[in-house]
């Protein structure tokens, strides 16, 4: 007899219970190897005044375990909540966010049957970090951060994954005609580890172009890896366009630690009655006994469910008078997979897991990056300022001018208003000027600047430093300039 794995287990809220009791009967009844730890999370939780949404004893379970099958929950209206998603992903590091979206054709009503794609969605970066500010007026800030190892784990993950489970392609979407340092970055790490991927094809595509790829000929992708909030975006399509998001299940992998889910929420009308369909959360457990190490047990139940919906037993939200050929309800469902445990589908693709993808491993610290020079040769100061026109600022801040800094261009939302701006740029209350030295400068020679903008009564809301790396610089031009 195999040592039972521990996991953590949260029934949620709404339709949460019943899927969570219906995904568990089914995993046992297929001989998962499974100690589940129950906790409590969600709206109960929240109106106890708990803002994370969890009990610091749900916490310790987690760390315990190190792993989390968590049915979904409901955020309550109104404010001062966090999302507890959010909140496991940042404290475990769950850096990897997997969903599969495939198509049932013909037993599940999609306009594309044959599509068969898995989103790798980065899961800690991006817009996602929670930095936000309100700098003036009129002008509110999200920092978007984007760093070399953060892009590397997630695209080695990806390719990683594709060899572990038999994919032939990986696609890196992003947008590196206008971001260009940091989307740049993310597609240049994506051009060096697919190098150590002959195997593996690869191709690169601009997020918009590529999500109308998508979403018209999804079967000319296998697996997508992207920064954070493309995928968030875009792995909903995928699985709506795959039949229905309340077939998709996903992982939140970390270097120990991992997540799985439904992709659905926790449709609180449909409560209590008994017609959930529990398919998301299965097939997210289903992704948890790959993680665990029971790969027949995930095929094992895999394959029952596929046999079950290609048998048109069919829970409300599938169903298709024709297509279907029975509807039943949260509990029926379940036991109409037990019951073809052991079967395989007859036309749908049947699933044979062998074991988790490998942890993608860090590679030692690259020596070309770690040895460029980095001299600070500017600022960027941004300003709240109501005053008058760009030219006017530009004149005021010129006498500023010292210590080998130059007021080189002033913007307005990224656009150039000083000098040779033209009248009919739309300006906000929001600038940048931008000092630069011929001569690498030190920091004392930036706050000797900020001290002057001080002194002339300037309210200076942010600056951003600027550096060359080898020479180059490692600040976007100003368009206009
Ligand atoms: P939802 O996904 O809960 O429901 C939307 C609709 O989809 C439902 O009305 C229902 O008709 C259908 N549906 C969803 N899952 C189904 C299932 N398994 N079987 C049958 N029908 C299903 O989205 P919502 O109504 O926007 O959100 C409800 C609550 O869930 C909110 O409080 C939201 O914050 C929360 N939520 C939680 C998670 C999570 O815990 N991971 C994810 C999304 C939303």
């Amino acid at each position: 007899m195999a040592t039972k794995t521990p996991i953590t287990v949260a029934h949620g809220d709404g339709i949460g219970p019943e899927i969570m009791d219906a995904t568990l009967h089914i995993i046992e009844a297929a001989g998962a190897q499974i100690e589940p730890e129950t906790i409590e999370v969600g709206e109960k939780v929240y109106l106890r005044g708990i803002s994370a949404g969890m009990e610091p004893s749900a916490w310790e379970s987690l760390r315990r375990t190190r792993v989390f099958l968590k049915a979904p929950i409901t955020t309550p209206q109104g404010g001062g909540y966090k999302s507890l998603n959010v909140t496991t992903r940042v404290t475990f590091g769950l850096y990897a966010n997997v969903r599969p979206s495939v198509a049932y054709y013909p037993f599940v009503d999609t306009k594309h049957p044959n599509m068969d794609v898995v989103i790798i969605r980065e899961n800690e970066e991006d817009t996602y970090t929670g930095i936000e500010y309100r700098q003036t007026t009129d002008m509110m800030e999200t920092l978007k951060l984007i760093s070399h190892p953060g892009s590397e784990r997630i695209i080695r993950y990806a390719f990683e994954y594709a060899r572990t489970n038999n994919r032939k392609k990986v696609t890196c979407f992003m947008k590196d005609n206008i971001m260009k340092i940091t989307d740049g970055l993310f597609h240049k790490v994506f051009d060096e580890v697919a190098k150590e991927y002959p195997d593996i094809e690869n191709e690169s595509w601009i997020v918009d172009i590529g999500a109308a790829k998508m979403a018209d000929t999804p079967e000319a992708f296998d697996v997508i890896v992207m920064p954070n909030l493309y995928g968030d975006i875009l792995s909903d399509v995928a699985a709506q366009i795959a039949g229905s998001v309340g077939l998709a299940g996903s992982a939140n992998i970390g270097e120990n630690f991992a997540m799985f889910e439904a992709i659905h929420g926790s449709a609180p009308r449909r409560a209590g009655q008994n017609v959930a369909n529990p398919s998301g959360l299965l097939l997210g457990a289903i992704l948890m006994l790959v993680h665990i190490d029971q790969p027949d047990v995930a095929t094992k139940v895999h394959n029952a469910w596929l046999r079950t919906i290609e048998d048109g037993v069919h829970t409300y939200d599938i169903y298709v008078e024709g297509v279907s050929k029975q509807k039943v309800g949260t509990k029926e469902f379940a036991e109409a997979v037990i019951a073809r445990l052991g079967q395989e589908p007859q036309t749908l693709k049947a699933v044979h897991y062998s074991s988790a993808p490998k942890q993608a491993k860090q590679k030692k610290a690259d020596l070309a990056r770690a040895t460029e020079k980095k001299e600070l040769v500017g600022v960027d100061v941004f300003l709240d300022w109501k005053a008058g026109t760009a030219d006017a600022l530009g004149e005021a801040l010129q006498r500023l001018n010292g210590d080998g800094l130059t007021l080189r261009l002033i913007s307005n939302r990224g656009a150039r208003v000083w000098p040779n701006g033209m009248p009919e740029t739309f300006t906000t209350d929001h600038w940048r000027s931008r000092f630069l030295s011929e001569e690498p400068i030190t920091h004392n020679q930036i706050t000797a600047l900020l001290q002057r903008f001080s002194e002339n009564g300037f309210d200076f809301i942010k600056i951003e430093n600027l550096y060359n790396f080898d020479g180059k610089p490692g600040y976007s031009a100003v368009s206009g300039s």
